[in-house]
C-alpha cells in the first residue's frame, strides 16, 4: 500500500485522510494538539458546552459526500437540521430583521421592515446565483494551477462569462446599486466577513456568498458543530486511518526536492505522499526552514484575512428574543472596517455576532441558562496591545448588548473564557491568527492563494483554509477533494 502522511487533523486534514484511505492508501495523521478538529473543536466550561470556532454550517453535502465515498449512510453518523430563520439582525436604530431561509418570505420581511421592494431582493438573489454558476466550477471545485482545469469545455464556457462576475467594483458599490436602504447594503456587505474580508475593498464577486446560504441553506448539526469533526474522525478510524495526537511535525524531510517523510519528536517517518493541513505560511517557515530558496515568497506575503475576538459566556438566564445566530450591527460599518483594516485596531462600536447553540441543543447549557459565543471581527495579529484592546472591547460589547436588549447582560455572566488572535495563532498554528488564510480584498486573490501542490517540492500537497480555494469549512473540504484528485498523478503543472 502507498503511504500518506498528513500534518494536522483540521477538518481538511481529516477529509483528505478519509479520501486517501478510500483510495487504498495507508494513512497516518500527525496532530500537534491532544484533540482533533483544529479550529473546529469544542470545550466544556462549568456545565456549559461551547464550539470553539465555526458556528455556521453551510454546504453539508460536502460532509455527506465523505460518508458516501466510503460506502456509508451519512445519517448513521451525522445529522443536521435546516434553519428556517438563518439569523436575527438588530440595527442600532432599533429595527430588527429576520433572515428567513425562504427567499420570498425574506423579501416580504425586508419590504415590511425597510420598504425595499420585493423585486430588489429577487434581483439580488438572481445576481448571486449567476455569479455562483460562473465561478463555482472554475474557482472552487478545481485547482487553478493544473493545466487540465483549463482544457475542459465547462471551464472554457465559464471563462467566456467571467466579465459577468462583477470583479471590477467592490461589494459595497454593487450592493449600493441594488438597494436604497442603508440597512440592506449593510446586511449584504456583511457577507464579506464570511471569509474574513472587507466589503469596501473586496470585489463584488463575493456577492456570491449569500447564494450559498440562501440556496443551499444553513444548518445546525445535532450535537453542535463539533459533531462534524467527531463523526468524520470516527469514519476515518473505521477506514484504518491512524491518528497520532501531541505529535507536532518538526520538519518535512526532503531528498533532492522530493518530500519523503516527516520528523516527529526527533524521529523520521517515511511516506510516499506528504500532505500539509498546517497553515501554509507556517509549513514553509517552520517545517521547511532549511530550504528558503524554495519559498513562494509572493504568495506567502499576501495580506491575511481578519481574525476574531470571542468571549464564551455562561449566561444564567434565557433571552426569548434571541435565536441561534444573532447580529447586532454597528452604526457606521465603513468606520468599523477602516478600524480593522487600515488602523488595525478594534472599533469602539463593533458589530457583535452572538451564537447560542443551546437554543437548538438544550443540554449545551444548564436548565434556564444559555451558552453565549460572542464574537467580533478584529485585525490579524501584528503585535497590537491585545490586553488593553480586549478589556476595552469587553466593556463596549456589554454596553452595546445591554442597550439593545434592554437588560444589563453583565449581571448574568457566570463564567467566561476568551479566544483572541494570539491564542488562535498558537492553538492552531494559523499565521497572525487569521481565520480564513489570505484575505479576498482584491480581484486577484483567488489566483494568489497557494496551490494544493508544491510547484518545487515533489510529493508535497497542501489542504485547508490557507490554500486554494480558501477558508471556511466548505472550501477547506473542497481543498481536500482537489488534493485527492491530484495525488499520484505525475502531470506537470
Ligand atoms: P485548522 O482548523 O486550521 O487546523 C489545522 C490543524 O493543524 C490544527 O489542528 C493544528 O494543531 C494542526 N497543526 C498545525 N501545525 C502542526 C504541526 N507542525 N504538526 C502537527 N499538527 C499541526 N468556517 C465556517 O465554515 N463557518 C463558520 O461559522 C466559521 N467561523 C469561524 C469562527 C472562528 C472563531 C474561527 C477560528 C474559524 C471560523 N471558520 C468558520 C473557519 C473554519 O474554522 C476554518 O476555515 C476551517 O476549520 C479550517 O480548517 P483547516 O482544515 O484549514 O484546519
Amino acid at each position: 500500500k502507498p503511504k500518506a502522511l498528513i500534518i494536522g487533523a483540521g477538518i481538511a486534514g481529516i477529509a483528505i485522510a478519509i479520501r486517501l484511505a478510500v483510495k487504498g492508501y495507508a494513512v497516518e495523521v500527525f496532530e500537534a494538539n491532544n484533540y482533533p478538529g483544529g479550529k473546529l473543536s469544542e470545550f466544556e466550561q462549568e456545565g456549559y458546552r461551547f464550539d470553539a470556532g465555526p458556528s455556521l454550517f453551510t454546504m453539508p453535502q460536502y460532509v455527506d459526500e465523505l460518508f458516501k465515498l466510503a460506502g456509508k449512510n451519512p445519517s448513521d453518523y451525522f445529522s443536521y437540521k435546516e434553519l428556517d430563520v438563518v439569523c436575527n439582525y438588530f440595527y442600532p436604530d432599533g429595527s430588527r430583521l429576520k433572515a428567513y431561509a425562504d427567499v420570498d418570505r425574506f423579501a416580504d420581511e425586508v419590504h415590511q421592515k425597510t420598504g425595499e421592494s420585493v423585486k430588489a431582493i429577487q434581483q439580488y438573489s438572481r445576481n448571486s446565483s449567476r455569479i455562483y454558476d460562473i465561478t463555482n466550477h472554475v474557482f472552487l471545485e478545481q485547482s487553478l494551477h493544473r493545466l487540465q482545469t483549463y482544457l475542459s469545455n465547462r471551464t472554457l464556457q465559464s471563462i467566456l462569462r467571467l466579465f459577468q462576475i462583477d470583479a471590477l467594483r467592490t461589494m459595497h458599490r454593487a450592493n449600493q446599486s441594488f438597494f436604497k436602504d442603508e440597512r440592506m447594503v449593510q446586511f449584504f456587505n456583511r457577507y464579506a466577513t464570511y471569509n474574513g474580508s472587507n466589503p469596501y475593498q473586496a470585489p463584488a464577486t463575493l456577492n456570491v456568498i449569500p447564494h450559498l446560504e440562501q440556496h443551499f441553506g444553513a444548518y445546525f448539526p445535532e450535537g453542535g458543530m463539533y459533531s462534524i469533526t467527531g463523526s468524520l474522525v470516527k469514519l476515518a478510524q473505521e477506514l484504518g486511518v491512524q491518528f497520532h495526537y501531541q505529535a507536532a511535525v518538526e520538519e518535512i524531510v526532503l531528498e533532492q526536492q522530493k518530500a519523503i517523510g516527516v520528523q516527529v519528536n526527533g524521529k523520521v517517518i517515511l511516506g510516499d505522499t506528504i500532505i500539509s493541513n498546517m497553515d501554509v505560511w507556517f509549513t514553509y517557515r517552520k517545517l521547511l526552514n532549511r530550504y528558503t530558496k524554495l519559498f513562494p515568497e509572493k504568495i506567502l506575503n499576501q495580506e491575511r484575512s481578519s481574525s476574531a475576538l470571542i468571549f464564551y459566556w455562561g449566561i444564567q438566564k434565557q433571552f426569548p428574543e434571541l435565536d441561534l445566530h444573532n447580529i447586532f450591527f454597528s452604526a457606521d460599518y465603513e468606520a468599523e472596517f477602516n478600524a480593522i483594516w487600515q488602523q488595525k485596531t478594534i472599533y469602539h462600536d463593533p458589530t457583535v455576532y452572538l451564537n447560542i447553540s443551546s437554543k437548538y441543543q438544550a443540554d449545551d447549557a444548564p436548565p434556564g441558562c444559555e451558552n453565549w459565543f460572542v464574537m467580533i471581527n478584529v485585525p490579524a495579529n501584528t503585535g497590537q496591545n491585545w490586553e488593553q484592546l480586549i478589556q476595552q472591547a469587553r466593556q463596549n460589547i456589554i454596553g452595546k448588548l445591554s442597550a439593545m436588549l434592554g437588560e444589563n447582560v453583565e449581571l448574568f455572566i457566570i463564567n467566561e473564557s476568551i479566544l483572541d488572535p494570539r491564542s488562535i495563532e498558537s492553538r492552531t498554528s494559523s499565521y497572525q491568527g487569521s481565520l480564513y488564510g489570505t484575505s479576498s480584498n482584491n480581484q486577484f486573490a483567488a489566483f494568489l492563494r497557494h496551490a494544493n501542490r508544491s510547484a518545487k517540492i515533489k510529493n508535497l500537497y497542501f489542504c485547508g483554509g490557507s490554500v486554494h480555494p480558501g477558508g471556511g469549512i466548505p472550501l477547506a473540504l473542497l481543498s481536500a477533494k482537489i488534493v485527492s484528485e491530484w495525488v499520484g498523478k505525475s502531470e506537470s503543472r
